[in-house]
């Protein structure tokens, strides 16, 4: 195990600094490195095109400003941000983003058609990307053309697009089902034309990894411009086919933030991202911290949700629950984590199920400074595992809960802080404003807040009665039941400001969400009092 270890460091040694100790990749990767790898690779992001092209996906406005902003800051070289000739909406929508005069070049997607490449130029962008298909059933069937004139075609759109004065990228639409001559014969044109960049799209998903090795190496020895790649997901491997061609000298991938895109969708960009750097050694502009805040950002915006288990950012990347598994992250994490959380912008998660062991236990009620004897851990634990199998999954709230019950401070904790009286006002063109009275230790205080919402009124009210040194660190809010009339359950955590490693949960059940977010916004800070003074 030592030997493995020190040998993995050894590989990475080159990534240098904190990479080297947060990646814990196998160290037979080595065997598979090529001497035609680029060092470094050009990330263009498709999410605000080829990624709002999802199936029930359409962007607002400033969702679309607000997602270009974030790839910006999150390190991505150009963001291909529409398709300029479809829509009013969207030459708006480009123009916007080209004037926020952002650090990534902004793109635009453009048929061979001078109409389209005026449409991007017109609307302020500094990259075009223009495409016509070069596979034999997309030409006879879609095109109506022939080899000649989809050529020509081709190369007076490159050539139009350089005399307007701005960075060109061109692909061969389903260039990978595309006669191999044919496809070398349009990039040689392309290339003479002026392009700065030849995109080779992988459109229908239909290449295996190693076929895309072949590919790009037969290509890349007529051409010299940088070669890009454009994988969909229809197999599943949209990553592995952009790391292929990264593998044989691609200088630049195509990816949407967690993998949407027509269809399958694209290569998700965090993945592509992680793996090119633990892989092959190939660095990005992108900051890897940022991954995880822009793929929430983005689910939430698209309404496409990131699924549990997905890689790098799903919410069970780096959630434990089988009791030995939680033990070796715990001494360890490179025990059962391939790399850190932290490297990606995520948490690791100690998850409370019928595997949990008295370990995980321990640690997580360590995190809300509850410290029980081993015979009590013994009997959580039992619970735990109980309730696990009847179905019942145990989050934090129950967790303190269950450990307060058994420890018996259940009822002597409720004294701090009763609430007496609760209001709230909202409507349209209010601001939303809350007073309670709240008892604290047998003194009655009355306060009044506003915020951006009834709940964020409401609790910004409490605080402002008990303590303003107490901060909010997690709200959630879930339907039990569906229909207006539902139950909701909500979980509000709290920290005590200068405190940092103690915090307190309180959960509570209702119909109503205001009224139960401020049962459980009073649960939890009864908890946080009792513990802060105790
Ligand atoms: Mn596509």
């Amino acid at each position: 195990m030592t030997e493995l270890r020190s040998s993995c460091s050894q590989d990475y040694s080159a990534r240098g600094g904190q990479e080297a100790d947060r990646i814990f990749t196998s160290h037979f990767n080595r065997l598979a490195l090529d001497p035609h790898t680029p060092d470094r690779v050009e990330i263009l992001d498709t999410t605000l095109r080829d990624g709002e092209q999802t199936p029930g996906v359409a962007l607002s406005m400033d969702d679309k400003v607000r997602i270009a902003q974030l790839l910006d800051e999150l390190g991505v070289d150009v963001i291909e941000a529409g398709f300029p000739r479809t829509s009013k909406g969207e030459q708006e929508a480009i123009r916007k983003i080209s004037s926020l005069k952002l650090r990534a070049k902004v793109c635009g997607l453009a048929r061979c058609s001078r109409e389209d490449i005026d449409s991007a130029v017109d609307n302020g962008v500094d990259y075009v990307h223009t495409f016509i298909a070069t596979s034999e059933g997309h030409m006879k069937n879609k095109l109506k053309m022939t080899r000649e004139q989809v050529k020509a075609r081709a190369v007076d759109a490159v050539e139009y697009a350089r005399s307007r004065g701005v960075i060109v990228e061109f692909s061969c639409e389903d260039g990978t089902r595309t006669e191999l001559d044919f496809l070398k014969e349009m990039h040689v044109a392309v290339q003479d034309a002026g392009v700065h960049k030849i995109n080779l799209p992988d459109t229908v998903g239909t290449m295996s990894p190693s076929a895309m090795e072949y590919l790009v190496s037969e290509v890349m020895e007529v051409t010299k411009v940088p070669l890009s790649t454009h994988c969909h997901d229809d197999f599943g491997l949209a990553v592995a086919n952009s790391m292929a061609a990264v593998r044989k000298g691609a200088r630049q991938v195509h990816v949407c933030v967690n993998g949407l895109g027509e269809r399958a969708g694209n290569a998700a960009l965090e993945e592509v991202v992680m793996s090119l750097l633990a892989f092959l050694n190939v660095r990005t502009n992108v900051d890897t911290r940022k991954l995880g805040t822009t793929s929430r950002a983005v689910a939430r915006m698209t309404g496409v949700p990131v699924p549990d288990t997905k890689a790098i950012v799903g919410n069970n990347a780096f959630a434990h629950e089988s009791g030995i598994h939680v033990h070796g992250v715990l001494k360890d994490p490179s025990t059962y984590e391939a790399f850190s959380p932290e490297l990606v912008g995520m948490q690791r998660n100690i998850v409370m199920g019928k595997h949990t062991g008295a370990h995980s236990v321990k640690e997580k009620l360590g995190e809300y400074g509850i410290c029980l004897p081993e015979e009590m851990l013994a009997t959580v634990v039992e619970k735990i595992k109980k309730l696990a199998e009847s179905g019942k999954e145990v989050d934090d709230a129950e967790l303190v809960a269950l450990a307060l019950h058994i420890q018996g401070q259940m009822d002597q904790e409720h004294q701090h802080v009763k609430l007496k009286e609760f209001t709230v006002f909202t409507g349209m063109n209010i601001t939303p404003t809350s007073t309670v009275v709240v008892e604290v230790d047998g003194k009655q205080v009355r306060s009044s807040d506003v915020g951006i919402g009834p709940v964020d009124a409401a609790l910004n009210a409490i605080r402002t009665a008990v303590s303003e040194n107490i901060s909010l660190v997690e709200y959630r809010l879930n339907a039990i039941t569906g229909g207006s009339d539902a139950l909701c359950e909500v979980t509000v955590k709290l920290r005590m400001n200068g405190d940092q490693k103690v915090m307190s949960v309180g959960k509570s059940i209702g119909s109503d969400i205001v009224l139960t977010s401020v049962n459980a916004a009073m649960a939890a800070i009864d908890r946080l009092l009792a513990r802060h003074r105790s």
